[in-house]
């Protein structure tokens, strides 16, 4: 039996394992190989790495993980859990079965692309959903940002760090008239009607057109997709969730602990804001949290 298994190895559980495999404890990272981020070419404001490729950091940190001999990487997908502290058992899709002590869950959640044409083919080139990650490359050329929720509204000041050229597609929402004032006082233009397609070239936006035939030249488009959770483990142990403005997330205190002894969530799965470092950062502090917790 593992000390701890981690569900997930992407940023947040291989840093977890990292932490463990550091503290000579026996640790499985049980992972499906699809981070988040894979579809953009480089990973952005992270310290030390900017600018390298997801796949890159994904890549040195299996590699450096092999210095630790109780760390074992394993490929599967977790798809029913049972159990409680000192004996939990997780079965893959695959018909492995693993036990441990302590869970990590660190699997991530999974953007739910809208049917427009050209979205899919740009996520993560031009169709972006984070400034901080992918904005500096497009900065000073027109942005549009494609309304999702009434979280949307807060983009254009953020943005006006990068631009001050922004349209906001509704895409069929209405807003409050304070709000198209505030908006409009910004100089951001407002397009009221559906979106009907994305105009790009191999992931590089052009443009939109609308449903009413509208076109408008863009070289990124912001959206913020719902997405969910990538398993539903959390679900079968009972976790307590709760809702965030484009999905839901786990919820957790102290050292990313769940609502239930001996499990911790860590990643895009425990919080309502996303980035590599955020991640790392709760994956380090679950696997402290998951080592105190075995050590009383
Ligand atoms: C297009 C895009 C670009 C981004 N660019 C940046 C950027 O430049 N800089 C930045 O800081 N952040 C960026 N982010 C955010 C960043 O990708 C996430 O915050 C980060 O990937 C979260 O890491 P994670 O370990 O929580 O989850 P993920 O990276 O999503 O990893 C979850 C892992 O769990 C695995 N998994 C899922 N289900 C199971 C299962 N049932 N069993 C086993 N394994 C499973 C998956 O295969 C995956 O490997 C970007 C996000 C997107 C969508």
């Amino acid at each position: 039996m593992d000390d701890v298994l981690i569900i997930g190895g992407s940023f947040a559980g291989l840093t977890a394992a990292m932490q463990l495999g550091r503290a000579r404890r026996q640790v499985t990272v049980l992972d499906t190989g699809l981070n988040r981020n894979r579809y953009a070419q480089s990973a952005h404001n992270i310290f030390g790495h900017d600018g390298t490729p997801p796949s890159d950091l994904l890549a040195t940190a299996r590699q450096q993980l092999t210095t630790y001999p109780t760390v074992k990487l394993a490929h599967g997908r977790a798809e029913t859990v049972s159990g409680e502290p000192d004996e939990f058992t997780v079965q893959t899709a695959e018909g492995q079965s693993f036990s441990a002590k302590r869970l990590i869950l660190a699997y991530g959640i999974v953007d739910e692309f809208p049917p427009i044409p050209g979205f899919a083919e740009s996520w993560g080139k031009t169709v972006i959903h984070c400034p901080f990650c992918h904005g500096y490359e497009v900065a000073g050329k027109p942005w549009g940002l494609l309304y999702s929720s009434p979280m949307s509204l807060h983009g254009p000041v953020l943005y006006s760090n990068w631009t001050d050229d922004i349209t906001l597609i509704l895409d069929g929402h209405e807003i409050i008239e304070a709000e198209r004032h505030k908006l409009e006082q910004r100089n951001v233009r407002i397009l009221d009607g559906k979106l009907r397609s994305i105009e790009q070239n191999n992931g590089q936006v052009r443009g939109v057109t609308m449903e009413d035939g509208t076109q408008v030249a863009l070289a990124a488009l912001y959206a913020h997709p719902q997405n969910h959770p990538s398993a539903s483990l959390h679900e079968q142990l009972g976790l307590e969730t709760k809702s965030t403005p484009t999905g839901s997330m786990i919820v957790v205190g102290d050292m990313q602990a769940t609502s239930k002894p001996g499990i911790f969530a860590a990643g895009d799965l425990s919080m309502p804001m996303h980035s590599v470092t955020f991640a790392t950062n709760s994956g380090s502090l679950a696997a402290m949290g998951a080592l105190q917790s075995m050590m009383v």
